[in-house]
């Protein structure tokens, strides 16, 4: 029985990614309408995606046009969208189920306690008609239309009282909590706790998200982050960049469980996935411009001061988390959530054929993988290796192993540049690792 019960929650794995933007946020990619992510969640493996973004007039209209409402509560695209875009997609992918909810995230610029805050948050929406309601209140906070991810001056917690007045189910986190300029605990103009960022509405605050250059370890550091739900999105700006980090639920997809899965952190809460946080482009100190990257230690030992231009340093989210935590950095609570770390599969076959992640061969080769293996995410997290070398991707294979043991070499990310996670330390240890990527090249 309990075997049972096990492959069903397998089969109902859910992977949900809430924190993306469309083309209407700035720099962002022209791909990113809602039939570019529709496409690319089904060759990434994403199941609920957040459509990002809905305070924006233009991509509100474009969703009411072209979404439609299930009976689980969530959004789907219109069948005969869907049916001419599944065409130009391989039948590796095609099945997977894509689902959207209305999200946004606001930048919310505001004075409190004698100092300029700058914290990003995203709202969650259960459906269209709610997500306009929040959109009129903050209409006539700011300009809507200017961005995707619109520039607000009101405080945070005002922003949490509008999400929970205008509908249970609807969803409040502090985005990328440790990020050094616009978030909840950013050392440039954040604050030092959830109480001090959201007051007597702190308790209402259930849910944060690490952010790239955090991981769940990092945040449970904090005994408050201890007590919330710690998720984890991609932030994607461009429609390839979906999952770089996401969230496992094993609750069937309707928007009532999955809301209060990650509301509640229950059973169905099942983890994240996550980028090795030193990827990001906060995790360590330093200077972009006068070449300077610090671990904390370095930083303390220069007073957090930059030797070259002689400065103040950007100081990254792991020096932050050390700030502010209340247990050391070996630290891991008893029991918590599972994290998965991946590597996203175009920056896989990148190193492996020694060439930049934006040639030509290298999405020539990850069309050739998905087509033949699958979604990305089952590619990087499910399907065994042999099953890989079965198809053909022999060094492939190898590689993925290393990468579900963290047997990799990292260069930490700083002030903006991110990080650069290796599996070979060198081209000599490349060409050594394996003759060739896969039998078709
Ligand atoms: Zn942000
Ligand atoms: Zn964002
Ligand atoms: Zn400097």
């Amino acid at each position: 029985m309990v075997v049972i019960l096990r492959r069903i929650k397998y089969f109902m794995e859910l992977i949900v990614d809430l924190h993306i933007h469309s083309h209407h946020s700035r720099a962002t990619s022209k791909n990113s309408n809602i039939e570019g992510l529709y496409y690319w969640a089904k060759i990434k493996g994403i199941n609920v995606l957040g459509t990002g973004d809905f305070t924006h007039p233009a991509w509100f209209a474009e969703m009411k046009e072209k979404l439609v409402m299930t009976d689980e509560g969530l959004y789907k695209l219109k069948d005969e969208i869907t049916k001419e875009i599944d065409k130009t997609l391989p039948q590796s992918v095609r099945n997977n189920l894509i689902r959207f909810v209305p999200t946004v995230e606001i930048s919310n610029i505001y004075s409190k306690g004698g100092a300029v805050r700058k914290l990003h948050n995203v709202v969650v929406a259960p459906n269209l008609e709610i997500a306009a309601k929040i959109n009129s209140k903050l209409d006539r906070i700011g300009n809507l239309k200017a961005d995707g991810r619109p520039i607000l001056g009101m405080d945070s917690k005002h922003l949490l009282q509008i999400t929970l007045d205008s509908h249970p189910d609807s969803l409040f986190f502090p985005a990328h909590i440790w990020t050094p300029w616009f978030a909840m605990f950013g050392s440039k103009s954040g604050f030092n706790s959830i109480k001090q960022a959201f007051e007597d509405l702190a308790p209402e605050i259930k849910v944060i998200e690490t952010g790239l250059s955090s991981d769940p370890y990092m945040n449970w550091r904090l005994d408050e982050l201890q007590k919330v739900t710690v998720i984890s999105n991609s932030d994607a700006h461009s429609p390839q960049k979906l999952g770089r980090e996401a969230n496992i639920l094993a609750c069937k997809p309707i928007y009532k469980e999955i809301i209060k899965a990650i509301k509640t952190n229950n059973d169905d809460f099942i983890g994240t996935i996550e980028f090795f946080p030193q990827e990001g482009k906060y995790h360590f100190d330093g200077h972009r411009l006068c070449n300077i990257s610090f671990s904390p230690e370095e930083t303390k030992k220069h007073k957090g001061i930059c030797p070259v231009c002689h400065k103040p340093l950007t100081v990254g989210v792991d020096y932050r988390v050390g700030e502010i935590a209340d247990h050391p950095e070996s630290y891991k609570p008893a029991k918590h959530k599972k994290v998965e770390y991946i590597i996203p599969l175009v920056e896989i076959i990148a190193q492996m054929l020694g060439k930049n992640v934006q040639t030509k061969p290298v999405w020539a080769e990850y069309k050739k993988i998905y087509e033949t293996l699958g979604e990305e995410f089952s590619i990087l997290r499910k399907i065994s290796t042999d099953e890989i070398m079965k198809g053909g991707f022999v060094e492939l294979a190898r590689v993925i192993t290393r990468m579900r043991r963290g047997d990799v070499y990292i260069e930490p990310g700083y002030d903006g540049v991110y990080g650069v996670i290796k599996f070979f330390r060198n081209d000599i240890e490349r060409q050594q690792a394996g003759p060739q990527m896969s039998l078709g090249l």
